[in-house]
């Protein structure tokens, strides 16, 4: 369930007969969203299994109810994927008396930012009729932009395709003495928190707090990095890249990883205070009175990826591999 000030947002159940069957069979939804063929309660019944139970099992999200908080029902939103392996895409269809009012525009921003919170989608699409205007304001307001129209395939009106795209931060950072500066922008595959002796030594401290990034997104923008190679856990070489100046430790390159793979240390952002470690590992050498999260997951040595990365990680990592 997801809160917002005015809503609260959960996943259809077949007690929502009423609502899917009054939001399908009404003229104006009918006309901008197309005729799902509900004519009975039961025809809604049936679509609520298929098209929002099912579809949640098989994609992990799904449309979802909105209700008020008097637990009236007053409309659908949420993300579908009309094909296997396309980008998501934003619905939404409210029952007569909510439209307007800024219901859609709260239920969709939460949503987005439930959705793109659990899975990082580089691009999530919506369309709507060239004609819908209340609905093209809200998608502006959501910060999707116009790409182009279509006709989808079963549908005898154009469409037109909005697309958000996944905003991505760019990070600065560089050793304590400034020499060495750096630009990051790009987003971890998965975040370290490594309590291994060389991590303890490299960061001087009770772990090191590694972002495992592409290479291409890390720019060194001033000075230069000095290398020290050691061996690596896997005993293959492990190249640590400091400031010859100051000392500190910015990146690492482990020879067992795949190469376009660099390790950023997250210390050395000029703003760290949202990066959090996806796992602790190497625990085994873990300092005493060291607390950790309970809700991260924490292994005594190293861990297998498909534990611990989010499914878009896995494939961003196979697809990098591949372009190897
Ligand atoms: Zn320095
Ligand atoms: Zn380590």
């Amino acid at each position: 369930m997801i809160t917002t000030k005015r809503l609260f947002i959960s996943q259809i159940t077949s007690n929502d007969v009423e609502l899917i069957y009054n939001i399908f069979t009404d003229p104006v939804c009918i006309r901008f969203i197309g005729d799902r063929g509900i004519r009975t309660p039961s025809d809604a019944e049936h679509y609520i299994k298929e098209k929002f139970q099912d579809h949640y099992r098989n994609n992990g999200f799904a449309m979802y109810k909105v209700s008020l908080k008097n637990s009236i029902g007053i409309g659908i939103c949420g993300l579908i994927r009309r094909q296997e392996n396309s980008p998501p895409d934003l619905g939404f269809a409210f029952v007569t008396e909510y439209r307007g009012g800024g219901y859609c525009t709260e239920a969709g921003s939460a949503i987005l930012n439930y959705e793109q919170g659990k899975r990082s989608f580089t691009s999530i699409l919506a369309y709507t009729s060239p004609e819908n205007i209340a609905s093209k304001r809200v998608l502006g307001k959501l910060g999707f932009v116009e790409k182009q129209t279509t006709r989808l395939e079963g549908q005898n009106f154009d469409s037109v395709i909005f697309e958000l795209k996944k905003v991505i931060k760019m990070r600065t950072g560089g050793c304590l003495c400034r020499q060495i500066k750096y630009e990051f922008s790009g987003e971890p595959l998965v975040v370290h928190a490594c309590h291994c002796r060389q991590c303890q030594k490299i960061s001087s401290s009770a772990y090191g707090v590694n972002m495992w990034i592409e290479a291409k997104d890390l720019n060194f923008k001033t000075g230069e990095l000095k290398k020290f190679t050691t061996q690596g856990g896997s005993g293959q070489d492990h190249d640590v890249y400091f400031c010859g100046d100051c000392g500190t430790a910015i990146c690492s390159r482990y020879h067992a990883a795949p190469k376009p793979f660099v390790f950023l240390r997250s210390g050395t952002l000029d703003e760290s205070s949202d990066i959090k470690p996806d796992v602790h590992i190497f625990l085994k050498d873990r300092q005493a009175g060291i607390d950790i999260d309970v809700t991260v997951p924490q292994y005594d040595g190293y861990y297998h990826f498909k534990e611990v990365w989010s499914s878009h990680s896995q494939e961003r990592f196979k697809r990098l591999l591949r372009e190897e």
